[in-house]
């Protein structure tokens, strides 16, 4: 039998970090024998917000994930809000009022720009208004293709990678996928022969997940070409992770970049992509108005920073995307921590200000807590954590 009093939650966001709340929460309460209900809001009309929006549609296993957070929101003890967005129509003070926990999962939504001079020309895109673009996001930008033969991505992330074997892939790669059709028509008319991928710093030094980057490497005809970096050093990188016992992830990256790139691309390959380590954008060349190229210079680390070298290479591109990272965003009437761009907290519990009170009742997770990191793997620990504390809260409460 459920305890007498219903306890009420809300939570604000319906992607990821919010349905395994949301999860976590329903699991929880069974546990302890808590009668609860929980009201999902999200700015937009359908659920699921990164991984329908930002995962690409060539990553099947997410349907899974998706499956299991459907059957979230399908229990009748949950009821989605969609169209309702914090801030606007949607008040911290009214969900306060309504419901015994508010939890806020709101993402990280602000993409970092390119600010070299030339970057707000026409074809120098954030790369993740390209991944709304193929995932049919309501607010996606119109996107063409025509004339683009050679595509410059800056970043070494995972939505790098991402971006690049999507430009990339042989037509008809996304057929059978949730990919938006028109997007998938564009792609598969291109004609996309050389995706330069431009990282600041060392092979030691990139972000994304070795899955990730063999995938690009499986591409049919592609060639992924080693420059910034010799062999040589690469061996002495990674010996030195290994000595060094270096974070799994980058000893991993290493042995994938070794074994997947090669020195020079064949003739036969259908598109190359070129792999360029310290290599960062200093000016997107524009002619007739649109992004003609970019001026890469060499990098170095000199008493432990970043510099440039002064060497610079002239790269042509028809199109620019910057795959840089994302930043939250400060709420009105919400705490804000600027300097980290996340909601202050502490073990989820939210904040009035940085190493401030808690708000008694309201809790953040996912990216608007710890910023724009981790897999979804990592939203989910994060979430059910935050989920058991909600619940002790709910407990202690009654
Ligand atoms: P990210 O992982 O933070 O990578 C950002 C990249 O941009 C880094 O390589 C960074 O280099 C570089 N960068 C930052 N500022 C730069 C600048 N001014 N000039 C040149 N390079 C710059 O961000 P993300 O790729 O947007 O991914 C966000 C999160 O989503 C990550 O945790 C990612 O793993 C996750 N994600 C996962 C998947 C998946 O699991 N398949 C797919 C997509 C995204 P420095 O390291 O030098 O700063």
């Amino acid at each position: 039998m459920r305890a007498a009093v219903p306890r009420r939650v809300a939570i604000v966001g319906a992607g990821p970090s919010g349905l395994y709340a949301a999860k976590a929460l329903l699991d929880g309460a069974d546990r302890h024998d808590i009668a609860i209900t929980i009201d999902i809001f999200d700015r937009l009309d359908v659920p699921f917000g990164l991984l329908r929006f930002g995962v690409a549609p060539d990553h099947l296993a997410y349907t899974r994930v998706e499956e299991t957070l459907a059957a979230t929101l399908a229990d009748d003890r949950v009821t989605f809000h969609p169209g309702r967005q914090l801030g606007h129509d949607l008040d911290r003070e009214a969900l306060r009022e309504n419901h015994d926990a508010v939890i806020y999962a709101v993402g990280a939504p602000l993409e970092t720009r390119l600010t070299a001079p030339g970057a707000d020309a026409r074809g120098c895109e954030a790369g993740g208004e390209i991944v709304k673009w193929y995932t049919g996001h309501p607010d996606a930008i119109d996107v063409s293709l025509a004339g683009v033969t050679e595509a410059v991505v800056v970043g070494a992330g995972n939505v790098a990678l991402d971006l690049a074997r999507i430009l990339a892939a042989p037509a008809g790669h996304l057929a059978g996928t949730k990919a938006a059709r028109l997007a998938q028509a564009e792609l598969d008319a291109a004609a996309i022969r050389r995706v330069t991928l431009l990282v600041r710093r060392g092979p030691q030094h990139a972000a994304f997940t070795t899955p990730e980057f063999r995938e690009l490497a499986k591409l049919d005809d592609v060639a992924l070409v080693l420059h910034g970096v010799s062999r040589a050093e690469l061996a002495a990188i990674a010996a030195d992770a290994a000595e060094t016992k270096a974070d799994r992830r980058i000893r991993n990256n290493l042995k994938a970049i070794a074994e997947l790139t090669v020195d020079a691309a064949p003739a036969a390959a259908r598109c190359v992509v070129d792999l360029r380590f310290f290599a960062r954008p200093v000016e997107v060349k524009v002619e007739a108005g649109a992004v003609s190229g970019v001026v890469v210079e060499r990098t170095e680390f000199c008493d432990g920073k970043l510099v440039g070298t002064g060497e610079l290479t002239d790269v042509p591109a028809q199109l620019v995307l910057a795959a840089i990272g994302y930043r939250g965003i400060a709420i009105p009437g919400l705490p804000f921590d600027p300097g980290s761009a996340t909601l202050p907290t502490v073990e989820g519990r939210l904040l009035a200000e940085p190493g401030g009170a808690v708000c008694v009742g309201e809790y953040a997770v996912g990216w608007s807590k710890y910023g724009a990191t981790g897999i979804i793997g990592t939203a989910k620990s994060d979430s059910t954590a935050t989920a058991a504390r909600v619940i002790e809260d709910l407990i202690g409460s009654a």
